[in-house]
């Protein structure tokens, strides 16, 4: 997966490579999509939400120029195989899932394989955590109609938000960095996300 998948689709940060290398992607995947669990596209978790494709799990991890110290916020657990990636190189990791099923499994895969330095709360992510803000970085992996306003407030000077914007049925990855009391923004391609509902996401 990460030769074939990553590397040559240009990831290159060795601390995603390697998170990348140590997380077991086959404890995320349910037990009936066990052999398909390192296949180059998203899977069902059940509740019609996915995994997502590992390729998009490095890109906007790679996005958020991770360095090891960062507390980040990620909108959307699913399975926790994203939290875990990102837990595996930086020390604090906030996530936020509205199914409670959902965040309740992740909770205990994540427990099972140790991580200490993971939140979970279920609730409506688009309002973000404000209890541990600002954020040095937040990942939203559902697709929201614009970037909710809450989230632009809980990051921090210099911080990174990724997240896919467009319509139901197709995005585009979006890189937004608070510099300078200004928002600069990156487009990081095409994307197909599962949506973000909720009062700042889509009703
Ligand atoms: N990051 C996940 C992983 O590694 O498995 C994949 C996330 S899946 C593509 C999107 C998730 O966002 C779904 O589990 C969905 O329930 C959740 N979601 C949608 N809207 C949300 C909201 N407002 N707050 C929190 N989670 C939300």
């Amino acid at each position: 997966m990460v030769k074939e998948q990553l590397i040559s689709r240009g990831v290159k940060d060795p601390l995603v490579l390697n998170a990348f290398r140590k997380v077991p992607r086959e404890k995320f995947v349910p037990l009936e999509q066990g052999d398909e669990s390192y296949g180059d596209f998203p899977l069902p978790i059940g509740e019609e939400q996915t995994i997502s494709q590992p390729y998009i799990v490095a890109l906007m991890t790679e996005a958020l120029r991770l360095k090891g110290e960062e507390k980040i916020l990620e909108i959307g657990t699913g399975s926790g195989y994203q939290a875990a990636i990102i837990a595996e190189i930086v020390k604090e990791v906030y996530t936020i899932e509205r199914i409670a099923i959902l965040a309740q499994r992740a909770k205990k895969i994540l427990k099972e394989l140790s991580y200490q330095n993971i939140k979970i709360k279920i609730g409506d992510g688009t309002k973000g955590w404000k209890e541990f803000s600002p954020y040095d970085g937040i990942i939203v992996t559902a697709a929201a109609p614009r970037v909710p306003e809450s989230l632009i407030k809980q990051l921090a000077k210099g911080g990174r938000l990724i997240i896919p914007i467009g319509d139901l049925y197709s995005q585009e990855l979006i890189l937004y960095e608070k510099k300078r009391g200004r928002l600069i923004t990156a487009n990081f391609g095409g994307c197909r996300f599962v949506p973000l509902k909720g009062e700042e996401g889509w009703k």
